[in-house]
């Protein structure tokens, strides 16, 4: 996996793309041994660096997420700084992992998490989760931290505007899913915000989204509803 993404890193290069890449610590080995992982993340995060390129460690569910921000804090006292981390409005433990993180300044990309985790860790209600989302935001942007703004909920979006006028189009991005809400994120794009379009890779993508759709169900709903609005070019939810 990890030359696979050094692969990546290369042809990216080549072609000449605006593009990073995102990887998941669990396909370089976090379940194995933390030091096989470290390991191959920092080969990875090496390679990325040779050609002036970013390594954005995606986040798992909340049996990795102890060991996903050890990791991310070695590689930043190895003096790596072309590394992000992702971080999960849901949790409640986010809060005081962005506090812990501060001193370091990260590069986050926050979303709301989409791994489905009982109450004792996660808030369970749809607006609790956003409400963190904008607090967690705020707090980010209160420590100068460059936020990669995750989401294609409408009202966070707008809340997110709200927390980024003034600043430098440069200072901040939006992220979205490849083919989720493209005519908001055009919009958002000609509104003069950066939009970075997350677009899964590789061979194996059947298991991919099939795993995916098991992580959190809803999203069959979503690509149903988006499949549909394709084919009769309508516009549900805004799009
Ligand atoms: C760039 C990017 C990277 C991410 N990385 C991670 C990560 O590392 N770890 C992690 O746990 N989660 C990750 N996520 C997923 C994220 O945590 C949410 O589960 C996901 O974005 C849905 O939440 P939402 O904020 O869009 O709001 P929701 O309320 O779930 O969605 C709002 C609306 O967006 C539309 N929508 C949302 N998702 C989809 C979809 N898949 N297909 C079609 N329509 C959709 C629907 O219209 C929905 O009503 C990532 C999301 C993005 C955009």
């Amino acid at each position: 996996m990890a030359r696979e993404y050094d692969a990546v890193f290369d042809l990216i290069e080549r072609e000449g793309l605006d593009s990073n890449v995102s990887v998941k610590l669990t396909a370089l080995g976090l379940k194995l041994s933390y030091r096989l992982c470290l390991g191959n993340i920092e080969e990875v995060v090496k390679h990325a660096a040779e050609s002036g390129n970013f390594v954005r460690i995606d986040m798992e569910d909340s049996t990795t997420t102890t060991e996903t921000l050890r990791i991310y804090r070695d590689l930043r006292e190895l003096g790596y700084g072309n590394v992000g981390i992702v971080l999960q409005a849901r949790l409640r433990r986010t809060l005081r992992d962005v506090r812990e993180l501060a001193a370091l300044r990260p590069n986050v990309r926050l979303c709301k998490g989409i791994y489905l985790e009982p109450p004792l860790i996660a808030y369970q209600g749809y607006q609790e989760v956003r409400d963190n989302f904008v607090c967690l935001h705020e707090t980010l942007l209160g420590y100068g931290c460059y936020v990669g703004i995750a989401t294609h909920d409408e009202w966070l979006i707008e809340q997110a505007l709200e927390r980024v006028r003034g600043m430098k189009p440069a200072e901040y991005e939006f992220q979205m899913l490849l083919g989720v809400r493209e005519l908001r994120g055009t919009k958002l794009v000609r509104e003069g915000h950066r939009l970075r379009v997350y677009v899964p890779f590789g061979e194996h993508w059947y298991a991919y989204s099939v795993r995916r759709l098991q992580e959190n169900p809803k999203m069959a709903g979503y690509i149903a509803s988006d499949t549909i609005s394709r084919l009769f070019g309508g516009s549900p939810n805004g799009r």
